[in-house]
């Protein structure tokens, strides 16, 4: 099937009118860069002819930049000074950038980490900026002109510090950013577009570190994502080490794994020696059989990147042949030499390929659809190549998956169609939308440090969203909102985003102010919050500023533990909103007393002293039943106060106010 083909009537501009405009996949391991040309979306490749460029960076010592490549062929000489995989660190700070497994040394200061090189302490945003500066020169160098903007990818899940962060390095790198597009996003653009298809599609995307799913609904012009998922720690570089690992059995250096992972049956031509000193790999989130093979000095970091790279190799070749030999040469100078066969390499990696079809099968639940809905899956990233992954897919989803554009590029051509359009290189045809999605649910804190929800998980984007709140005390005249993310109940488990007040609120009886809050969350994903009391107008807001994000895997445990959470979170909601309708029974009781206790008798005020006083002893506490005993005691001891406050009140003839206050 021929790549994108745009439909361009007569009226299109001359091919040197059109504005130059390109899409890229800022990818983890790989970027690329594509253009619309002749209405065919394609990527540009370097002068030998190479499309991909690999994401690394090495500062050299010459002081000049190496970028790809030529960068690469560093990495295990400079690991220090050779960057890769930076993307992990995006809009990160240090806690999260040292949970990975680096060789690199972070500069010990507040803010986005920032990474000790020969050339001094370079920003994520700087490095990926050199990426980006090089596929901008390899694109005008191809296209004869300079951009005039472009459309780059992140991953669905990338939140606010991460997006800004991405479009600081664009322009840094001197590129305009027309957009930023969700990875998956752009990969249905990719298909959609050409197919004009409509219905609910995967787009599985497994690349070199990272495992992401999204659901997709594609209507007529409308690219919707209902839903997305994944694992932040699951990519091919697993599937290399787990190779590692079964070397490492089969010539005995490691022992074998209790239960799942790789048995010592036979295929060990060689043993390998032992070595040294452990050390540090160049990846992150080793499993522990590697770990436990580095710390108990069983293998070199030097050997252990050799192994990796033979993994890589010998996993790629698997994809186009039935077998391979594994064969390595150790800093001992032993050489393992073991031939690796399909079936055993699916054998080793089983698990993993288990977990994606897991998380897929979970965002189809969250999107509430069934696999029989999916027309489609769509497979992006380099590791969707393992035949493995195609075979398990569609028995998934009782049909094979769309394999007609290359999982390594539809990313960026997607993009490249995007920029196209917004360059505004339009046709009649193009006037179609794109939604994406927000990854965690946006709301507020509520008394009792209950979170209420405005903006639900995986709600299309731009989205507002509007609710009506009130005060709590009488009289009350300003309010603090505290803006939260995630999918817990309770203020706690959120991720807090934001805190600003409301002041000006006219005094009025609790309850009685209305002051409504807005969410708005932007095309790039950016949220800003407003609140505006209704009768005097009186409006504050805040946009919430990109700070250190989440890392993937506190956003993936945070999806987890909502999920194994939810029943203890309904408790612990139920408690607090007890707690909450207590404390306001309390203080008003204690109002009214304060105002009309003549209206008792000694006994009967101190009857309902003792009845507030239980109650306000029981909601201090955990246990939800005796705050409900405690608050019905006192609502029923106050009943014929409540009763005698209510006739005087008539008689009196006093205002709507003071009804208020009546009502116990
Ligand atoms: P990212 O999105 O993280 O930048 P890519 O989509 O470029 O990553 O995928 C890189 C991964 O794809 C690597 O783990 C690489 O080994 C794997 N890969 C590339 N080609 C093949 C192949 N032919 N067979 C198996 N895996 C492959
Ligand atoms: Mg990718």
């Amino acid at each position: 099937m021929a790549l994108l083909h745009i439909s361009e009537p007569g009226m299109s501009p001359e091919p040197h009118q059109r504005r130059l405009a390109v899409g890229i996949d800022l990818g983890t391991t790989n970027s690329l860069v594509a253009t619309v040309r002749h209405g065919v979306s394609e990527v540009i490749d370097d002068e030998a002819g190479r499309s991909l460029l690999p994401s690394i960076v090495h500062y050299r010592e010459d002081g000049s930049v190496a970028v790809g490549y030529e960068a690469a062929e560093q990495a295990a000489a400079d690991p220090e000074n050779c960057i890769v995989s930076v993307k992990r660190f995006m809009g990160r700070g240090l806690d999260d950038a040292r949970r990975h497994r680096t060789p690199y040394r972070f500069v010990e200061a507040p803010g986005m980490v920032r990474l000790a090189t020969r050339a001094g302490a370079r920003s994520p945003v700087e490095v990926s900026a050199e990426i980006l500066k090089a596929l901008r020169q390899r694109a005008e160098q191809a296209l004869g002109g300079e951009l005039v903007g472009a459309v780059i990818t992140v991953p669905a899940y990338f939140d606010d510090a991460q997006r800004q962060a991405t479009k600081d390095a664009a322009r840094l790198a001197g590129l305009t950013v027309l957009r930023l597009l969700n990875e998956p996003t752009a990969a249905a653009v990719a298909y959609g577009l050409d197919n004009g298809v409509e219905g609910v599609y995967a787009i599985y995307d497994l690349g070199g570190g990272t495992f992401d799913i999204s659901i997709l609904r594609l209507t007529r012009g409308v690219f919707e994502v209902i839903a997305t998922g994944g694992d932040t720690a699951l990519g091919g570089d697993d599937f290399d080490r787990r190779i590692v690992e079964w070397a490492l059995v089969e010539t005995g250096l490691l022992a074998a794994a209790p239960e799942g992972g790789s048995s010592t049956q036979g295929g060990s031509s060689t043993q390998g020696g032992s070595s040294s000193q452990g050390g540090t790999s160049s990846q992150g989130g080793m499993p522990s059989a590697l770990d436990r093979a580095i710390e108990g000095g069983l293998i070199t970091a030097g050997d252990l990147r050799a192994m990796l790279v033979e993994a890589r190799r010998a996993k790629e070749a698997l994809t186009s042949h039935g077998h391979t030999t594994y064969a390595v040469q150790l800093s001992d100078a032993t050489r393992v030499t073991l031939p690796l066969s399909t079936e055993r390499f699916e054998q080793i990696t089983r698990d993993l390929l288990e977990r994606t079809l897991a998380a897929t099968r979970r965002a189809l639940r969250d999107a509430g659809l069934d696999v029989a809905d999916v027309k489609g899956a769509v497979l992006v990233g380099g590791s969707t190549r393992m035949p493995q992954v195609r075979v398990a897919l569609e028995r998934l989803l009782g049909k094979p998956p769309l394999i007609d554009l290359d999982p390594d590029r539809v990313v960026a051509l997607g993009a490249a169609v995007q920029a196209n359009l917004l360059a505004g290189n339009r046709t009649a045809d193009d006037d179609w939308l794109l939604l994406d999605v927000i990854p965690l649910s946006l709301g507020l804190e509520t008394m009792g440090g209950i979170v209420e929800r405005l903006v639900p998980r995986n709600a299309t984007i731009p989205v507002a969203r509007a609710q009506e709140f009130t005060t709590f005390r009488d009289g009350q005249t300003a309010m603090a909102l505290h803006v939260v993310q995630g999918e817990r109940e309770l203020v706690a488990d959120c991720r807090s985003l934001a805190r600003f007040e409301l002041r000006g609120i006219p005094p009025m009886a609790a309850g009685a102010a209305r002051i409504r809050v807005t969410f708005q969350v932007d095309a790039d994903g950016l949220l800003s919050v407003s609140a505006r009391e209704l009768s005097s107008g009186v409006e504050a807001s805040i946009q919430v500023k990109p700070s250190y994000g989440l890392s993937d895997d506190e956003i993936a445990t945070m999806l987890r533990s909502s999920i194994g959470a939810a029943a203890d979170d309904m408790r612990a909601r139920a408690l607090r909103e007890r707690q909450v309708d207590a404390l306001r029974l309390v203080e008003a009781t204690r109002a009214a007393l304060a105002a009309d206790a003549h209206l008792l008798s000694p006994s009967e005020l101190h009857e309902i002293e003792a009845l507030v006083a239980r109650l306000d002893q029981a909601r201090q506490g955990a246990d939800a039943d005796a705050i409900s005993v405690a608050a019905d005691a006192l609502a029923r001891g106050t009943e014929a106060f409540a009763a005698r406050r209510m006739d005087r009140s008539i008689a009196s003839a006093l205002t709507g106010r003071k009804l208020d206050e009546v009502r116990l």
